[in-house]
């Protein structure tokens, strides 16, 4: 069912402009509105689904092959040496919009993204009696 007010929801009824990238009966790529990198590309599913936890297997699943395939193209097409995939759950991870959707982000070497220096310099430095801790509560 959508949502009267979301932006996503909004885009898929045709009541928002986007630039698409891909659509089927049960997708929908876009460029981002506000790009990290030239490209910034972002995967739906139609139905709302506000996140991980939400969303059926089988769709998180094709938005896993398609962002594969987007991912490709970006190297191809737009000279893309890497692509991030991320996601966020939860507004502590980051997700500023409740519709799932993955980022497929094109890097180039260089870039001025800059994860890489964000992430190393943040890094935890647990012992391994602290790493079993967690993975003790973590595991399946
Ligand atoms: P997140 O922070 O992971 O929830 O990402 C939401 C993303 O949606 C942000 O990167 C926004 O720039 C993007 N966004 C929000 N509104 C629009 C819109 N109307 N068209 C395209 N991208 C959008
Ligand atoms: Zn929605």
């Amino acid at each position: 069912m959508a949502k009267e007010d979301c932006i996503f929801c909004q885009i898929v009824a045709g009541r928002a402009e986007v630039s698409k990238v891909f659509e089927n009966q049960e997708l929908l790529a876009f460029l981002d509105i506000n790009p990290l990198s030239a490209g910034h590309t972002l995967i739906i599913p139609k139905e709302h689904y506000e996140n991980i936890l939400d969303i059926p297997d089988d769709i998180i699943s094709d938005i896993s092959v398609l962002a594969k395939t987007i991912g490709r193209r970006m190297i191809e097409s737009l000279g893309a040496d890497g692509i991030n995939v991320m996601h966020a759950t939860g507004r502590a991870a980051g997700q500023s919009v409740f519709h799932y959707h993955v980022h497929v982000l094109p890097r180039k070497r260089g870039d001025r993204v800059g994860f890489e220096e964000w992430w190393f310099s943040r890094t935890l430095h647990p012992t391994r009696d602290e790493l079993d801790e967690v993975s003790n509560r973590i595991r399946l």
